[in-house]
This record gives C-alpha cells, structure tokens and sequence, in this order.
C-alpha cells in the first residue's frame, strides 16, 4: 500500500484527519522506520504549529509543546532538572529529531523522557478534550490521543529529583531500565515519594512496593536498603536481547538503593 502524507498549519486539522485513521509522525525516528519496514502504511499525518516547539515556564511549572525535540530540552535553562533524562537519549542526531510527544509512545525499551515525566507527576494537555496525568496515558498506548503539550511540575529543589539509566552501550544505549525519583522533602520526612521505572513492565510505570517504603519516613540506610527490597514488588519486567526479565528483578533494586543513597 502507497503511503499518504498530508501536512497541517493546526493540530486540530490534523486530528481531524486523523479522524478517519492513520499514523500521528513527530520527529519521525519510530515512524519512518516503520514506513521503512512497511509496517506503517496509509495515512501518515504532521502538523507544523510553531506552538508544538515552544517550552514557556508559568509558576511553578514548565509547559512542553509536544513537537520539542530532546536538543530543544537541552537548550532550555527553565528545564534543566530535565537535561541529564535528555542527554541520555540516544546519540546527537537523535536528540535533534526525537520529540516529548513521540518518546511517550516510543515501545520498550524506549520511554526514557516518558520515566521521568511520570515521578515529576506530568501531564498531557490532549488536542480533544481535557489534561490527563502521563501516567495514566502509559497504562494502555494502543490508541493514543494527539498531544499539544505536557506540563511539568518543577521539583520544590534540585535534591528532590533524581534519575539513572543502566544500559550495556554507553553513552547512547538502549535502557536495560531507568528509574526516575521524585523525593519532596517536609522537615527531614519524604512526602508524596513517587519512584518512576522505564523498561521493567511494557510500558513506564511507578513501583508501587518502593512508594509505600519511602513515604513519610526520613532516607536513612535502612530505609534505602528496604525500598530497594520492595522495588520490583507487583512488576513483571520484560526479557528482550538486552535482560532477561530475571536479571531486570535482580539488579533493579540494587541501582534503585544506589540512587536513593546519592539523594540522602
Ligand atoms: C538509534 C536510536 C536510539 C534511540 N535511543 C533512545 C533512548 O536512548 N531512549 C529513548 O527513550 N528512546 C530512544 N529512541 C527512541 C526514539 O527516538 C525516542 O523515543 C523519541 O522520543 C521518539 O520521538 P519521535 O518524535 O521521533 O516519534 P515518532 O517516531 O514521530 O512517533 C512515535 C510514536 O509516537 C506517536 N506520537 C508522536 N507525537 C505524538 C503526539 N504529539 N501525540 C500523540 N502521539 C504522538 C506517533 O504517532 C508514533 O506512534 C531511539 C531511537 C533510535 C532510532
């Protein structure tokens, strides 16, 4: 089957013309390899709203149009808490093409952005309808609606987020997994702890068992050797060519624990 390309001024035309089926193509490095490949064919629609590119801080958040590629993040001094997840996806001519918007629905392994979007409790602000948390959008990217911007809460202090990625290749590997950590401080106790892992499920999600661990309590060694103990609790984690899902459990907690410990 031929392939179609229709460019739009507005993302609401292109929803619209989605409307009747189709691929959504942002900065291309999933999609075009698909076109590549054959496996994606018909419809391909990109929209060329200058808004799509725009990072603007407001308070104490940042928003992130959807089409802002990881260079794009770089060259951002309001999202600086942001730039070593940028820097930590793929090589130069990647980051130069790859997009927020496209990296939320990358497939495993990739989701590296998409990680440290959901500890940071962002959320997609959808072309149709309302603001839905990233989070929720990951639990099932089947049918993903059309994104315009995400919007980034900004961690209270530089200490209270934090992130790794573990990968064979360095520096431009794939993640063997990520976690990202979002530790806001009360006097000494940890509130609203949320722990963020890329490429130990199908999509990015929270390890609930780490949560429950860190909340209220102050980052003590015990405390760090427990959450690294429940990490994986509730996870299935994958096995691909880079780990086996047996190896992803083993090491998690103990990348999770050194994480923890840099923050304390
Ligand atoms: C060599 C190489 C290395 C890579 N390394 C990494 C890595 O280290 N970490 C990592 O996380 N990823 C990595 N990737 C994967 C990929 O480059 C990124 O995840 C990138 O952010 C995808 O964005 P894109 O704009 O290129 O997406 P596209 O290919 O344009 O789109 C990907 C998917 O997202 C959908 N989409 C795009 N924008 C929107 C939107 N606004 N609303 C709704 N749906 C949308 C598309 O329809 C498509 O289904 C790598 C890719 C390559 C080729």
């Amino acid at each position: 089957m031929a392939v179609q390309v229709q460019t739009h001024a507005s993302l609401s035309a292109a929803q619209q013309a989605l409307g009747q089926g189709g691929t959504y193509l942002a900065g291309g490095t999933i999609v075009m390899r698909g076109v590549n490949a054959g496996a994606v064919q018909g419809l391909i629609v990109r929209a060329t709203d200058p808004a799509l590119r725009s990072i603007t801080a407001t308070g104490d958040s940042v928003r992130i149009g959807a089409g802002a590629t990881m260079t794009d993040i770089l060259a951002s001094r309001d999202l600086d808490f942001l730039h070593p997840v940028a820097r930590a996806i793929g090589g130069p001519q990647v980051r130069a093409m790859a997009t927020v918007g496209g990296n939320l629905f990358a497939p495993h392994p990739y989701g590296d952005f998409a990680v440290a979007l959901i500890a940071l409790g962002a959320r997609a602000l959808l072309v149709q309808g309302s603001a839905r948390p990233v989070e929720d959008l990951m639990r099932d990217r089947t049918r993903p609606p059309l994104i315009a911007a995400i919007e980034v809460p900004r961690p209270r202090d530089a200490r209270a987020f934090g992130w790794l990625k573990v990968s064979r290749i360095k520096p431009k590997g794939v993640s063997v997994l990520s976690i990202a950590l979002h530790l806001p401080r009360d006097g000494g106790r940890l509130r609203d702890v949320r722990v963020a892992f890329g490429a130990m499920g199908p999509n990015p999600l929270r390890s609930a068992g780490a949560e429950r661990v860190l909340e209220g309590q102050s980052l003590d060694a015990a405390v760090i050797a427990r959450a690294a103990q429940s990490a994986c609790e509730g996870l299935d984690p994958p096995t691909d060519a880079l780990a086996s899902s047996w190896y992803r459990r083993e090491v998690a907690g103990v990348h999770l624990g050194r994480l923890l410990e840099r923050m304390a």
